[in-house]
């Protein structure tokens, strides 16, 4: 009841922020005004930003690994979605040389994590305007005392770089509107010393040699949430296979684990098959895994190129962060506090694929025992979760069992036709738990409101549908 409150409160807040609404009898509605320093994220509400709306980002980067030192020009085509006196990017630390918009020099100044711009003159609602931020310096990832187990953002361990920035470390290393409410195409140009390999989501369109340096040119070129930007810079191997419908397959292997790592990973492109025959078709152009030369004691699903610490090389690892690139990554939890949104769905699927292997109801046996611990642990629900437990057993467990319930309700072939429509509304988007709901219903023809409320937002499990 008390979650309930907070979750009726967000969306009061959310609809207070909308930008297009202005102060009232403040200014008319004509007027310029600035846009807000965050989204009003229930969690984090200074992540992202109101007035505009990213496109497309391309980041220029050359980094010198070995002494962690990134130099680069992040360049952003917007749209406004108000008359915009000004606005923000989220960057934290970093210095910031210059920032022009149309190529004239704007005003610029920092505060915590906020980067506000001034144009020289206020931008019309609807214009479409570039802005270029100069900025060097160390990135230096987030460390979260209540997510202890991520330093989010850039991390850089013995010369060896990657990002993992779930859920706000995409502004420990570019300026950004960090929030998944406003994704964006993205191209990377990362310039590093020989004989570094850089491996970045998309697809890899050119490497440009320029003798002790080399540049790699990576392109994604489907919309993208920030936290899902990733780039690794180190010694790796490319294993490149071709995939099912055109899907290339390509992993970034440590070169001394090339062997046990290909096998280990050799029936991705099945999985692949497995999935889009499920939902739809792959929704990128290529998939694969970064494996670090180190433990990591955590797998994040970032878009094409899942991160991996060695520990986590387990086929039904494997299998969930693939399943991210449908539910996570294409489509998009819209708030933090609905994590449930993105690891529930890949924590059934994961499991739908181990049943696929192993046959038999392994699923449904283990969805049962998995009841049994989350009800006698009282684990609490997946809906409207906290910091502290945004990628908690809550949220991939009780998160799993909303879709287990729903398919208990209303039948195998009502559950797989909404998932397929779920999957095709939000694509390239983001979703609430309330379009999951309305979804649902409109699949089903039944009012399911009550009945997945109580899964999602109950202290205690509901009985297990007949
Ligand atoms: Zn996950």
């Amino acid at each position: 009841m008390r979650k309930l409150a907070v979750w009726v409160g967000l969306v009061l807040l959310l609809a207070g922020c909308r930008p297009i609404v202005g102060p009232p009898s403040v200014a008319p509605s004509s007027a310029a005004t600035a846009g807000l320093p965050g989204v009003g994220d229930p969690i984090f509400p200074l992540l992202g930003n109101t007035g505009y709306d990213v496109q497309h980002y391309t980041l220029d980067l050359t980094v010198d690994a070995a002494r962690n030192l990134l130099k680069g020009t992040a360049t952003l085509r917007s749209e406004a979605t108000q008359p915009l006196a000004a606005f923000n990017l989220d960057l934290l630390g970093m210095n910031v040389s210059a920032v022009t918009i149309a190529d004239a020099p704007a005003l610029f100044a920092r505060s915590g994590q906020e980067l506000t711009i001034t144009p020289t003159a206020p931008l019309d609602a609807g214009a479409i305007f570039t802005t270029v931020v100069a900025y060097d310096g160390t990135p230096t990832p987030l460390a979260d005392p209540e997510l202890a187990f991520i330093k989010q953002g850039w991390n850089n361990r013995d010369g060896t770089i990657f990002v993992v920035s779930e859920p706000g470390g995409a502004m420990t290393w570019y300026p950004v509107n960090n929030h998944p409410t406003d994704k964006a195409t993205y191209t990377f140009r990362i310039t590093v010393d020989e004989p570094n390999v850089v491996a970045a989501n998309g697809v890899l369109r050119a490497e440009i040699d320029l003798g002790a340096q080399r540049t790699y040119v990576w392109e994604m070129a489907q919309p993208m949430a920030s936290y899902l930007a990733t780039v690794a810079i180190g010694d790796f191997v490319r294993i490149e296979t071709p995939g099912p419908d055109g899907v290339v397959i390509r992993h970034y292997f440590p070169p001394e684990d090339v062997d046990a790592l290909t096998r280990a990973f050799a029936n991705t492109g099945e999985m692949v098959t497995f999935y889009s025959e499920l939902v739809d078709d792959y929704p990128f152009d290529e998939y694969g895994v970064v494996m670090m030369p180190f433990s990591l004691g955590f797998a994040l699903e970032t878009q094409t190129l899942s991160v991996f610490g060695p520990e986590m090389a387990m086929e039904g690892v494997n299998a969930h962060e693939l399943a991210h690139q449908w539910f996570g990554d294409a489509v998009t939890l819209d708030a933090w506090d609905e994590t449930w949104l993105n690891e529930g769905f890949a924590t059934y699927l994961q499991r739908l694929w181990l049943e696929n292997e192993l046959g038999g109801d392994f699923l449904d046996k283990g969805m049962r025992q998995y009841y049994e611990n989350l009800t006698v642990f009282k684990t609490p629900p997946p809906g409207a979760v906290e910091e502290a437990t945004l990628f908690s057993e809550a949220v991939y467990e009780r998160g799993a069992w909303v879709l287990h319930a729903l398919r208990l309700k209303i039948g195998d072939d009502l559950f797989w036709q909404f998932l397929r429509t779920y999957y095709a509304r939000f694509k390239d988007g983001v979703v609430s738990t309330e379009d999951f709901i309305a979804t649902a219903n409109e699949v089903s023809g039944d009012d399911l409101t009550d009945f997945l409320n109580a899964w999602i937002y109950d202290e205690t499990m509901p009985p297990i549908p007949e």
